[in-house]
C-alpha cells in the first residue's frame, strides 16, 4: 500500500525535524529504542504517529485528483492529496510540525514511497524510490521557531540517549539546490567522486582506501547512503553529515570534487533551512 510507505517516510522526516529542534525522537525500527519507555512516556513523534499501546492521532489517506482513495503508485507529475483526518485532538504544535515537515520535504528533500534510508534490495536503486513533491495547498497552522523548540522540549516527552542515530537530525542536514550528481559515463561519476567510491561502474562499489567518512556516506549492507541527488526540475542534492566523522566543511570539500565552482551560499545547512521555513511561514500568516 502506498499510504504505508508515504507515512513511513513522512514520519522519518518528522523525526529529523524534531531532533533538529532539539527534541528527542525514538528510532521506531529498533525494538530496544522505540516508545513507550518503562515509565510509559512517549516521544513527540510517537505522540502524533502512534506507537505500541497508543494509536495514531489521525487517519492518513492518499487521494487522487478526483478525491478518490489512490490504489496505485503515484506516477510522475501526478497530482495527489495527502489527507490527515484527526481521530483525536491534535495540538496546534503538532499541525505546525507536520506543516514544517511537508514544507521541508518539498523545498529541500524528497519523499519516499518505500522504506526510507534502509538498505534496498538492489544496490543503487534507492534514488528511484524517492520523489520530489510540490505543495499546492498548505495547512494553515503555523508556529514560530521558538514556540516549536519549547514544545519539543516539554517535560512530558520521553528523553533518552539518541547518540546512535543523532546524525539523523536537521542539525546535520545539508542541501544544495540547482545542482545534481550523476554517473556521466563508464569512467566518470560525480556521485562516486563525492562518496569517495572509485569512479567507473566496475569499481563503483570499491571505496578509496583509508576514507572512513566515505564508508559512512556510501552506506553499507545495513544502511543506506547519506547523499541523495535528483536531476529532475532544477536539480537537488541533499544529505547528512556525522559529527566526529565528517562535518559541513569537509562535506563541502567533497562536493567541490564534483562542482568546482560551488559557492559558499549554495550550501544550505538544516539550521539555515529551518529558520528560513519558520520565519517565512510567519510572514505569510500575517493579516
Ligand atoms: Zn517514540
Amino acid at each position: 500500500m502506498i499510504t504505508v510507505g508515504l507515512l513511513g517516510s513522512l514520519r522519518w522526516w518528522f523525526e529529523i525535524v524534531v531532533r533538529g529542534l532539539g527534541g528527542f525522537a525514538c528510532d521506531p525500527s529498533d525494538p530496544e529504542m522505540r516508545c513507550p519507555d518503562k515509565a510509559g512516556k512517549r516521544c513527540v513523534v510517537c505522540e502524533f504517529f502512534g506507537c505500541t499501546g497508543w494509536a495514531r492521532k489521525f487517519r492518513f489517506e492518499v487521494l487522487d485528483e478526483k478525491g478518490q482513495i489512490k490504489q496505485k503508485a503515484i506516477r510522475e507529475r501526478e497530482l495527489f492529496k495527502l489527507n490527515f483526518i484527526p481521530l483525536r485532538p491534535v495540538s496546534d504544535e503538532e499541525w505546525a510540525l507536520l506543516e514544517l515537515t511537508l514544507l521541508f520535504i518539498s523545498e529541500y528533500a524528497a519523499i519516499s514511497g518505500k522504506t526510507v534510508f534502509k538498505p534496498s534490495e538492489e544496490k543503487g536503486r534507492e534514488d528511484r524510490d524517492f520523489g520530489l513533491i510540490q505543495i499546492q495547498d498548505r495547512l494553515k497552522v503555523q508556529k514560530e521557531y521558538k514556540e516549536l523548540k519549547e514544545y519539543v522540549a516539554q517535560e512530558r516527552w520521553r528523553k533518552a540517549d539518541q547518540s546512535d542515530f543523532a546524525w539523523a537530525s536537521l542539525q546535520n542536514f545539508w542541501c544544495v539546490k540547482g545542482r545534481y550528481l550523476c554517473r556521466k559515463s563508464q569512467t566518470e561519476s560525480t556521485f562516486n567522486r563525492v562518496l569517495g567510491r572509485c569512479e567507473g561502474k566496475a569499481q563503483a562499489q570499491q571505496l578509496e582506501p583509508s576514507d572512513s567518512a566515505a564508508a559512512w556516506l556510501a552506506g553499507g549492507r545495513q544502511e543506506s547512503k547519506k547523499v541523495f541527488s535528483f536531476k529532475a526540475g532544477e536539480g537537488r542534492t541533499f544529505g547528512f553529515v556525522k559529527p566526529g566523522l565528517i562535518d559541513f566543511k569537509q562535506m563541502k570539500e567533497r562536493l567541490k570534487r564534483a562542482w568546482k565552482n560551488l559557492q559558499y551560499n549554495e550550501f544550505l545547512t538544516g539550521q539555515q533551512i529551518i529558520e528560513r521555513l519558520l520565519s517565512g511561514g510567519a510572514k505569510e500568516s500575517g493579516p
